[in-house]
């Protein structure tokens, strides 16, 4: 192999018995993955509303924002479920640039795996204990899903992963909902195929055993627009796409239909303050259709304490080094407005 291998990792059981998910805080992760299956089966008319920074950069911050969230959900608890995103590895379209808390806990120093596997259940730990919420992350890197297995409440495969078999395999046998991307092509059926496999068993290699999946039944899709030939982001949240994606869902036998629209990405063309108007649109045609009602199942959006981004050495407290967030003054706006049209 042309590399070095630098030093040998803490095993994912090694790691939780250094970190244990103890007690009252297994309670917390245990009661809300109830109440996000109750979600996305139908059990609950609740909306999830999967919404904080594009990457979580910083421990203080992130939790910072993470704790804005608390009263917040307080006050629309009985039409939304919010499931902070704490995204804690970074999909890079060209392979540049911050990879997320995973590889750098600290984003201005070099990559360190190392720390990295420690930070990123530390991080998750701490926003549980100080939050009461467990978070959304994405999984970019299966053979490292059980660092966090048992602390997270909702699992995405990325726009960049959803194609690829070894993440479609490893999601069959993840405890909690992942929610599949339509690919950046915008091919729906990468995205169907990707749900059926999750949602089947398999036999497979996974961390060197030989290992048999159960089939996740509450996979399901991710709306979050695609690049078009000539590179430009297109939408994909319209009313003709959901009535296409009702039928998509219908043609396969799929247990707990279920969409999340990413109000962001290439829905908004990256441009965070067009996340209102999206959500907005795609509540009317909720109201519209009732099969379009039946189907989504919440919002995905990327926000944190400031508007906007800056580069990975920019220095402002709160503000995104990956894709531009919504501010939180806008955001803490948002949520009362998408809980009062509900
Ligand atoms: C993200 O959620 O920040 C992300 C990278 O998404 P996608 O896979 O849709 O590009
Ligand atoms: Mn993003």
């Amino acid at each position: 192999m042309n590399m070095i291998f630098e030093r040998k990792l803490a095993l994912p059981a090694e790691l939780k018995e250094m970190y244990p998910l103890t007690g009252s805080l297994g309670k917390i992760v245990e009661e809300r993955d109830i109440e996000i299956k109750n979600i996305l089966s139908g059990k609950s008319d609740k909306l999830l509303l999967i919404i904080g920074p594009c990457s979580a950069d910083k421990e203080e911050s992130v939790v910072d924002y993470v704790s804005r969230l608390v009263p917040v959900q307080e006050k629309v608890k009985d039409k939304l479920f919010i499931v902070p995103r704490v995204y804690t590895n970074k999909p890079r379209t060209t392979g540049e640039g911050y990879k997320g808390m995973l590889h750098q806990p600290d984003p201005n120093e070099k990559p360190d795996m190392f720390k990295g596997i420690v930070a990123i259940r530390e991080l998750h730990m701490r926003v549980i204990q100080e939050t009461g919420f467990s978070c959304a992350d994405e999984m970019l890197y299966p053979e490292n899903a059980e660092y966090l297995n048992d602390v997270l409440g909702y699992i995405a495969v990325g726009a960049r992963s959803v194609e690829d078999q070894q993440h479609r395999l490893t999601a069959s046998g993840l405890p909690v909902p992942v929610g599949m991307k339509n690919p950046s092509s915008g091919d729906i059926s990468v995205m169907m195929n990707s749900i059926t496999a999750a949602q089947h068993g398999h036999t497979f290699i996974y961390r060197g055993w030989e290992t048999h999946s159960q089939g996740n039944p509450y996979a399901h899709a991710i709306l979050r627009g695609y690049n078009n030939k000539h590179g430009q982001p297109m939408p994909n949240y319209h009313y003709e796409d959901l009535v296409r994606l009702c039928e998509d869902y219908t043609k396969k036998d799929l247990k707990n239909p279920a969409v999340i629209i990413d109000a962001n990405h290439a829905n908004s063309g990256k441009d965070p303050f067009q996340q209102k108007r999206i959500i907005n649109e795609v509540i009317s045609n909720c109201n519209y259709n009732s099969d379009i009602k039946k189907l989504v199942k919440g919002f995905m959006v990327e926000s944190y304490i400031e508007d906007g981004n800056q580069s990975v050495d920019g220095g402002v407290y709160g503000k995104s080094i990956t894709d531009a967030c919504l501010g939180w003054p806008k955001t803490e706006q948002l949520i009362y407005e998408i809980a009062d049209r509900l």
